[in-house]
């Protein structure tokens, strides 16, 4: 897969078409977003969203491994993601859709990342409380509403004072990566860096 070399937003990663220098965008400019930064590897279609249903979907759970990958090979060089986190926390899924799914996706891309860069996977410590509908269900709008109360911190002490790398596979309107981002942050995490697969 040939990573996408397009233009982003300087904080929230969103790509922009076109021939453009990264700059911040609109969104960003009236509002900043309570993580620093968000880059995906690539845009969720073709061949990257593909492999991305058959991981979560079909239990190709071994692609975890090759995602972390790919996100390295085109992120692993932007420093201002990198520098001096102190660890890598996976966007938990509600204990109901791991048992479904059998694994958290997001966990096992973390994991890799955290072991390719030698910084520690805190785990277990961003709890997901309730069980919503999948985003994918809901329009845009709603999806908000629908992730808000549903993460808690359930042990502050392992993230007070951290630089945080937030990991999920798919970035759509952002909700999941803010709710959780602000989350953390009021449970008095430092600063919260956000890395995903793909974006919508
Ligand atoms: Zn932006």
């Amino acid at each position: 897969m040939i990573p996408y070399s397009l233009s982003y937003c300087l904080c929230c990663g969103h790509f922009f078409e076109g021939s453009v220098e990264p700059h911040l965008c609109q969104e960003c400019t009236a509002a900043r977003p309570p993580f620093t930064y968000h880059r995906s590897y690539g845009r969720y279609r073709g061949k990257l969203k593909d492999a991305i249903l058959l991981y979560k979907y079909r239990c190709f759970q071994v692609l975890g491994g090759n995602f972390a990958h790919l996100i390295l090979r085109t992120l692993g060089k932007e420093e201002n993601i990198w520098w001096e986190a102190d660890v890598i926390i996976p966007v938990p899924l509600h204990p109901k859709r791991k048992k479904m799914r059998g694994f958290n996706q997001a966990k096992v891309i973390a994991g890799e990342l955290a072991r390719l860069r030698g910084i520690k996977l805190e785990e277990g410590v961003l709890a997901k409380v309730k069980n919503v509908p999948p985003q994918t269900l809901l329009e845009m709008d709603e999806r908000e509403e629908n992730v808000s109360g549903a993460f808690r911190v359930v042990d502050e002490d392992r993230i007070r004072g951290k630089t945080i790398i937030l990991v999920d596979d798919v970035y759509t309107t952002g909700s999941t990566v803010k709710e959780c981002s602000s989350v953390l942050r009021k449970a008095g995490a430092k600063e919260i860096r956000a890395i995903t697969v793909a974006q919508a």
